[in-house]
């Protein structure tokens, strides 16, 4: 079959946009309707360079950057975000940020960063799905293991904390593991919350560790197990683009709301706009 996609492939985000809400899907991927970036995605952009650019130096140099080093450089990314984005934040709002953004930093590279191996940062992996659908994806880290093994690591910046069934139930990575033949994959959760909400309430295992209270680790091994289930996924999605019809989501999903959908406005806002008397 002939598939028509936006840029000619799939991707775990443009997947998860299409299951969340088709409608959706079409104002993003199909007309190409920007959103304007929210506080979180602006903080999540600037510690992903950050990062990048701490671990690239660990790569070409034998040196690493401090702690204060690293923080300075979140500050710049930060800078340079809020900048070439375009976005208006308050005061209040650019203090905040830089502060969550400082601390998670400091957090992450004393705890985590300072101790792993980069094999390759923000690497772009294609692939194709045996029905003939072109993956798209860009890793965050792949690493090496002390035994001399590989892995893959994702950084997930959020208000609360990822289980272990959402790691092992995840469309992104079961595809990043079908994708990249690398099993081993583990989340460097960082918590946004204040310090007051940051309890630790997870039950401790081999493969999710609270290291911090803002920071959870967690590790999980795909096996394939889920391959069939994603091939049929990724055929049924490529043909439901191909068709053209994108519905809107059900009226109680949790996204179909002016918070969570950038493009409330043009669409259930609008139509809810439209009074009408039922008596007539
Ligand atoms: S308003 Fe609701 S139906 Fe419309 S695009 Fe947003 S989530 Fe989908």
């Amino acid at each position: 079959m002939q598939y028509e996609l936006p840029n000619g492939y799939l991707s775990a985000s443009a997947l998860n946009c299409l299951l969340t809400c088709p409608r959706q899907y079409e104002f993003r991927y199909i007309y190409r309707l920007p959103t304007p970036p929210t506080v979180s995605m602006l903080t999540g952009t600037a510690l992903h360079r950050t990062f990048e650019e701490y671990y690239r130096t660990a790569m070409t140099s034998a040196q690493r950057y401090s702690v204060s080093q690293a923080k300075e450089l979140a500050v710049t990314a930060f800078e340079d975000v809020t900048t070439s984005e375009e976005c208006y934040l308050t005061a209040e709002e650019r203090s905040s940020a830089v502060s969550i953004v400082q601390d998670l930093t400091a957090t992450y590279i004393e705890a985590i960063a300072k101790d792993i191996v980069p094999l390759a940062m923000e690497e772009q992996c294609v692939s194709t799905a045996r029905c003939g659908v072109p993956l798209l994806a860009y890793i965050d880290l792949r690493r090496q293991y002390p035994d001399g093994t590989e892995g893959i690591a994702d950084y997930k910046i959020t208000a609360r904390k990822w289980t272990p069934d959402k790691l092992v139930n995840s469309l992104q990575f079961n595809l990043y593991s079908m994708m990249t033949g690398i099993g081993d994959i583990e989340i460097h959760n960082l918590v946004k919350a204040s310090p007051a909400k940051r309890t630790v309430t997870a039950k401790q295992t081999d493969d999710t560790i609270d290291i911090a209270p803002n920071l959870r680790l967690l590790r999980h091994y795909f096996d394939g197990s889920q391959a069939e289930h994603l091939e049929t996924l990724i055929e049924s999605a490529a043909r439901l683009i191909t068709s053209g019809i994108f519905m809107p989501c059900s009226l109680d999903a949790w996204c179909c709301n002016a918070t969570w959908c950038g493009y409330w406005n043009i669409c259930r806002g609008k139509a809810q706009a439209k009074t009408f008397d039922l008596a007539a």
